[in-house]
């Protein structure tokens, strides 16, 4: 017991120190930058370096591989002050930790001991690649296709709104190993898909925002993949296995909208008594404070849901309904507060030279990400029919 008691006294230690190091980072070395780097739309290589010096691309990945071995609760926390600084520096190491926790769950001995480590460096770094031109929510009518051949899948077919696949160099694709199966997601698998020949970045997507960050359309054209790059060795389970991704995924998105309403709300509760109008600060107009009020207390709302869900995950409790919640909520505190703040601001909300507009073009993504906010309700409804038999 006393050694429980030490180790998670250590942990917490662990943590805290691991979130002081990050808030200096964000302060000195990335903060600074934000402005011209989101204004070009540029890749942050240097910032990136840097993360990896910290460990960030292995921050849940199990200390046995080299990573830090984080809990999804602390990782929250990360998650929730990156994005606060800037959001499109989260998205690179979001999806590059599905991809690696997939592995980390899923994967044979062999692939974990190939890849975790060169996943936790950041030396491969990518992302997850399931949405296609036609389809997103629906993922089991991926056209995508992977034949069997001499050892080898061939894949053929096209990826889109691929984040990490032009700056990254590995993805973790959701292909079709048997079209014809039914139901359909028995003949979906995963292959952990390395750049080569056949394996093309056709386009980089232009965005409302998220800028920086690579979001590009992916091309296979008898793309070769050796057989061993099968998630798990055996067909028919990839579906399975990203689902089991997201919730992470879920909880990282939540954190997301969570660092993009505190920082509406920071930048309002601060502007707001720097202002005055009819000779007062406007932050003593009531009509300032109910929009305060609101702000500050989905912020709170949301970030109770998503610690709710992230320990959940922790103690390995399926835990889609509660990441549904956090998703749904936080994301919608983030599209809210954003545009809470952007009114507050007045002219100075929708100016350039300011941080309220990127947080206004953030916001939006994190309801369609992930799962869309539509299905994270249908989710939570399902769950709850589940748990409450009549
Ligand atoms: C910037 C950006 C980055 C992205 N990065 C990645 C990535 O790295 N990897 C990746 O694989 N994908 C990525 N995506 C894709 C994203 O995951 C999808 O856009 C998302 O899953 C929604 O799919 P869709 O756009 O095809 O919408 P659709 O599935 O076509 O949905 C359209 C609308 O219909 C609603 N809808 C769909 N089905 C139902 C239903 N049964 N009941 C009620 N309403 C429904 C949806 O909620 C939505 O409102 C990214 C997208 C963006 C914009």
């Amino acid at each position: 017991m006393s050694q429980i008691t030490d180790n998670t006294a250590e942990q917490v230690e662990n943590d805290m120190l691991m979130l002081d190091m990050l808030d200096r980072f964000l302060k000195t070395e990335v903060k600074p930058y934000v402005h011209a780097l989101e204004k070009a739309d540029e890749y942050p290589s240097e910032i990136v370096e840097k993360m990896k010096e910290m460990g960030l691309f292995g921050c849940l990945i199990d200390t046995e591989y080299g990573g830090l071995g984080l809990s999804a609760r602390t990782y929250a926390r990360i998650v929730e002050r990156m994005a606060a600084v800037w959001m499109s520096l989260s998205g690179i190491v979001n999806s590059h930790l599905i991809m690696a926790m997939t592995v980390q769950r899923n994967g044979t001995a062999a692939q974990k001991a190939h890849f975790l480590p060169r996943f936790a460096t950041g030396e491969l770094r990518g992302g997850i690649g399931l949405t296609e031109p036609d389809c997103g929510t629906d993922l089991q009518a991926i056209r995508t296709v992977a034949r069997r051949e001499n050892g080898h899948y061939v894949v053929n077919g096209t990826k889109m709104w691929i984040t990490n696949s032009l700056y990254g160099n590995c993805i973790a694709l959701l292909v079709k190993t048997d079209p014809s199966a039914q139901p359909r997601h028995k003949g979906m698998s995963l292959l952990l898909a390395e750049k080569g020949p056949g394996f093309e970045v056709s386009r980089k997507l232009e965005k409302l925002g998220y800028k920086g960050i690579d979001t590009c359309e992916l091309r296979f054209d008898n793309y070769r993949v050796p057989g061993e790059r099968l998630i798990g060795g055996v067909e028919g389970r990839g579906l399975q296995q990203i689902l089991g991704g997201l919730e992470l995924g879920r909880i990282n998105v939540a954190a997301r909208g969570l660092g993009i309403a505190v920082a509406a709300l920071d930048a309002s509760v601060a502007y707001s008594q720097l202002r005055k109008t009819f000779g007062k600060p406007i932050c003593e107009h009531q009509a300032i404070q109910l929009k305060l009020g609101e702000m500050a207390t989905r912020v709170h709302a949301s970030r109770l849901l998503i610690d709710a869900a992230a320990q959940a995950y922790d103690r390995g409790e399926r835990c889609d309904m509660e990441a549904g919640m956090a998703k749904y909520f936080a994301t919608e505190a983030g599209m809210e507060n954003s545009a809470e703040a952007m009114r507050i601001h007045g002219a100075y909300g929708y100016s350039k030279e300011f941080e309220i507009e990127r947080l206004y073009r953030d916001a939006p993504l994190l309801v369609i990400g992930e799962g869309t906010n539509e299905l994270q309700r249908m989710i939570i409804a399902k769950q709850l029919i589940e748990r409450n038999p009549a």
